[in-house]
């Protein structure tokens, strides 16, 4: 397609097109374990109005587009063959930094450590502090994810600290929500205001009703103190009665429990339990005391908590089990197909050994070398969220096919009794979407009123298939 390469050229400039295979087979896939199709062309757009000219293009050739953040989801973006690649790293601007009304705004682009950082030099920060993927993430790949954050046990998901979004539709218009919609004061203040949530109408699709141009998000000072406990206790119903004893009194920001794959070193028992509090000392001290109260009382044991610090400040997974980084990354290639999802607290009590006795009785994880890294849990403020991950060695084709079926069965065992995922891109709808009956249809029609060529990311979600096909099928 010659022309198609000239128009996109002369959209976003010859230096921000390419059409080169050793470009695209760069953009197939995310950190998900599935490569999708090679796309036909990546392009990198600067403005939301060459996003706007890009999406007018794509629908005049009725080419599909794909958004790329920086594909940091782990569970299969979904490229299709042949498709535009539209990335968005360098529309990574902050545009302001608004302490008046306590917001920052940024483009798509930018990652969220980056933001982050720039607040800090003020004293500020987001009032959510992004996942494990902060350092490379976007934050529009994240708030079109609805990522699971950090914090999450006091501040929640991370689609409840957006204000306001731009958003360009799959027909090309600009919109923007809430308070910033009124032309005559544009003011990113409420997500409440001027009449139905639109921002969460796009927090959460994964890129399938529309392009994410300007985040708004809310900013605070950074709490003034950080404190760290760390419990063991001998079984599984202590720790998630202890968990949820402090979620009930709001008594920690972020609760992280280990309740599989390698124990912490150095600590005995059957589940651990990982507390970060941030709060003024007044506050963060009476916390500390309803933690070590509750804990206690379900015959929790108090360990050294310098691990948890770690983790905390130097953001490194590995310290949850009071190991340092190269120990626990080594021992590559391995890959990690996750399954992840919101489940009840006390749901955890069936649905941990569940998991534990699928594992212990599947004769296919010593056969293939697989691993399990963890069955570990980032509490809400009333729930939990249960990553199961386990690995296969992935330069092993054998193994790849076992850990996709492992995947499979784990999603089954537990989407159909208590969990709901987060982030589902292309490679867990199948297992979840037919789940969802009438709201899956209305997810259906709206994807069809907003976008009826199925232009943005076709296939994400299992929405903008053709009408006959099967979502199973056509996500193998
Ligand atoms: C080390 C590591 C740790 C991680 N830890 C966590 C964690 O703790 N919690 C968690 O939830 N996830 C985690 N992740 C997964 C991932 O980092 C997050 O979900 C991340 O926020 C995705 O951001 P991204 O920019 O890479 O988005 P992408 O993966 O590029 O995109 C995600 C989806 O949104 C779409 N999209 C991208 N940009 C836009 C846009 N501007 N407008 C509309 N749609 C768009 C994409 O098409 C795709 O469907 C982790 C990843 C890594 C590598």
């Amino acid at each position: 397609m010659a022309e198609l390469i000239e128009r996109l050229r002369s959209i976003c400039g010859p230096e921000h097109v390419s059409d080169a295979l050793a470009d695209r087979m760069c953009y197939r896939r995310d950190c998900g374990p599935t490569p999708g199709g090679v796309p036909g062309y990546i392009v990198r757009p600067e403005s939301t109005d060459e996003i706007v000219a890009l999406v007018k293009l794509a629908n005049e050739v009725g080419k599909p587009l794909f958004l790329w953040g920086r594909a940091t989801t782990f569970v299969d973006a979904g490229v299709k063959e042949g498709c535009i690649v539209l990335a968005l790293d360098l529309m990574n601007r902050i545009l302001k930094i608004d302490v008046e009304n306590q917001v920052v705004i940024t483009e798509p682009g930018a990652i969220w450590h980056a933001v982050d950082s720039e607040l800090g030099k003020l004293g500020l920060e987001m009032t959510v502090p992004g996942g494990g993927g902060m350092f490379s993430c976007t934050v529009g790949g994240t708030v079109a994810f609805n990522a699971v954050p950090h914090g999450i046990s006091e501040y929640g998901v991370t689609g409840n600290h957006v204000v306001a979004l731009e958003v360009v539709l799959p027909d090309g218009a600009v919109i923007r929500t809430g308070s910033w919609a009124n032309a005559d004061a544009p003011f990113p203040i409420e997500r409440g205001a001027n009449g139905p949530d639109l921002a969460g109408l796009f927090i959460g699709a994964c890129g399938t009703l529309g392009i994410i141009t300007q985040v708004a998000l809310r900013i605070r000072r950074i709490p003034e103190c950080e404190r760290f406990l760390f419990y063991a206790f001998d079984t599984i119903d202590q720790c998630v009665d202890a968990v949820a004893g402090i979620q009930h009194q709001n008594g920690a920001t972020f609760l992280i429990g280990l309740f599989g794959g390698p124990p912490p070193t150095g600590v005995g028992g059957k589940a651990f339990l990982q507390i970060i509090i941030r709060d003024h000392e007044a506050r963060a001290a009476e916390r500390m005391q309803i933690c070590r109260a509750v804990c206690e009382s379900f015959a929790g044991r108090p360990q050294n908590s310098e691990g948890t610090r770690r983790y905390w400040t130097e953001h490194m997974y590995s310290w949850l089990r009071n190991t340092p980084p190269d120990a626990y990354y080594g021992s590559r290639p391995y890959y990690c197909p996750e399954v992840a999802g919101f489940v009840p607290t006390q749901a955890l009590k069936q649905a941990i050994p569940l998991v534990q006795q699928y594992i212990a009785n599947n004769a296919e994880f010593a056969r293939v070398g697989m691993r399990v890294k963890g069955m570990d849990v980032y509490f809400s403020p009333n729930a939990a969220f249960l990553w199961v991950d386990t690995l296969y060695p992935e330069m092993d084709r054998e193994a790849w096919r076992v850990g996709l079926r492992v995947r499979a069965e784990i999603s089954e065992l537990l989407f159909g009794r208590w969990m709901s995922p987060g982030g589902i891109v292309a490679g867990i709808a199948p297992y979840i979407m037919p789940r969802l009956g009438p709201t899956y249809e209305l997810m259906k029609r709206l994807k069809a009123a907003l976008d009826p060529r199925n232009i943005l990311n076709p296939g994400v979600l299992g929405l903008g298939l053709p009408a006959d096909s099967q979502l199973l099928e056509q996500s193998r």
